[in-house]
């Protein structure tokens, strides 16, 4: 029997997105990358004037605002805030910055948690972020982690924005990247950690398919 959740989680540029989507697409599932959802937050956080630093009145914006998951291909899902679909301003330095300062809150994080989770009751759902096997769905039937070191993620993260036409410099992608890794790793709420249960993969030297072939085969194997 295939497992009704797959959670895949891992640091920045580590690669869940492409393999989560890849995955959900041979397994007939739907994919959901939650790092969307905290972009799209800190998105309106950013638009609304409210100070970054106000964490009282982020959660209040956090608990009114509606938050949707629409299909943009039969096995991808994106978010829309308020109705609105934000997804060509994520990748923008502004929310870079900013995101992991939104996704260290508590009411945040629990609002947002609760939306996953509603998506994550349709079933046959792969869904990637930070969290998502110890905190979000612990219940998952298959947990995997992602890693690589800092460089291979760097170069990885470099490369796909010089093929997007970003003028981007390595060392400003791996400064960024170890930030980031950081911020996750260290906050005490819902950290970046692997799961006890989860099953490790190295995917350093091995290509996107090789990566989708060594999890479809544990999917297929429960
Ligand atoms: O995966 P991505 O790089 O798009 O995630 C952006 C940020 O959102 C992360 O650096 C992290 O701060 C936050 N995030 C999180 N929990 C998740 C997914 C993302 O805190 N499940």
């Amino acid at each position: 029997m295939k497992p009704q959740l797959i959670a895949i989680d891992g640091p920045v540029a580590v690669g869940k997105s492409t393999v989560g989507s890849m995955l959900a697409r041979r397994l007939g599932y739907v994919f959901f990358d939650t790092g969307m959802i905290y972009r799209a937050f800190t998105w309106k956080v950013l638009k609304s004037g409210v100070p970054p630093r106000d964490e009282e009145k982020i959660c209040q914006l956090a608990n009114t605002t509606k938050f949707e998951f629409v299909a943009v291909q039969e096995w991808l899902l994106s978010p829309l805030i308020d109705g609105e679909d934000v997804s060509s301003k994520l990748l923008c330095p502004e929310v870079e910055e900013q995101v992991p300062l939104t996704s260290k809150i508590a009411g945040v994080r629990q609002a947002l948690v609760l939306e996953q989770r509603r998506l994550a009751r349709r079933g046959k759902v792969v869904m990637a972020g930070r969290d998502i096997s110890t905190v979000v769905l612990p219940w998952a039937e298959l947990k995997i982690f992602l890693t690589a070191s800092t460089e291979e993620r760097a170069k990885r993260r470099y490369r796909e924005l010089l093929a997007r036409g970003v003028n981007a410099n390595l060392e400003t992608v791996i400064g960024d990247l170890k930030r980031r890794d950081e911020m996750d790793i260290r906050r005490a709420i819902s950290p970046l950690k692997p799961a006890e249960d989860a099953i490790i993969i190295n995917t350093e030297g091995l290509s996107l398919e090789q990566v989708v072939d060594k999890i479809y085969a544990l999917a297929a194997d429960l």
